[in-house]
């Protein structure tokens, strides 16, 4: 069975605005201009697209999951379907210890598994340290989108735009 190649994609901040705290409402959910393109672009070279986002909010109760799947729904359509699969961990430590959760690897695990990638040919994209812990682990390449967020040292590629971690990784192959 032949491995596939798979980009993983952080959400807040990298595929939609940060705001700074949890998306609460469909409205706050705002997709830079960039994305839809890239995420074709990266479909169309052959790349799984597998969305990877805490979303604890939910078990936190500031919104309630119909809000994340809300959220997923409006961005499938921003790019025309691009997206293979949005895994999302409702949990939170201090409620349920979550492996789902990252820095936790099981979201990317489950990805992995049920595309049979290959994490030598794939990468995960996200802005936060705690999103490349589960890459490093796992041997997926990690890029980081900076915004207002610290450099982390776990980045094997730094960018600032969506558009140019396209470019990152399509100029690779
Ligand atoms: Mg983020």
């Amino acid at each position: 069975m032949i491995k596939e190649k798979c980009v993983f994609l952080d959400r807040d901040g990298v595929l939609n605005e940060e705001i700074g705290r949890h998306i609460m409402h469909v409205d706050e959910f705002v997709i830079p201009a960039d994305v839809p393109d890239g995420l074709k672009r990266l479909k169309a070279a052959g790349y799984r697209l597998v969305v990877v986002t805490n979303q604890s909010g939910i078990a936190r109760g500031y919104y309630d999951e119909q809000v994340v799947v809300d959220c997923h729904e409006i961005l499938q359509k921003a790019c025309d379907n691009s997206l293979d699969h949005l895994y999302y961990a409702p949990l939170v430590d201090h409620i349920s210890k979550s492996l789902m959760r990252k820095p936790d690897s099981l979201m990317l695990e489950k990805g992995m598994a049920r595309f049979n990638v290959d994490p030598a040919q794939s990468w995960m994209i996200g802005d936060k340290e705690r999103d490349l812990v589960p890459a490093k682990k796992l041997g997926v390449k990690a890029m980081q989108i900076m915004a207002l967020v610290p450099e982390t040292e776990l980045a094997d590629v730094r960018v600032h735009s969506f558009a140019e971690a396209v470019e990152v990784i399509l100029s690779e192959q």
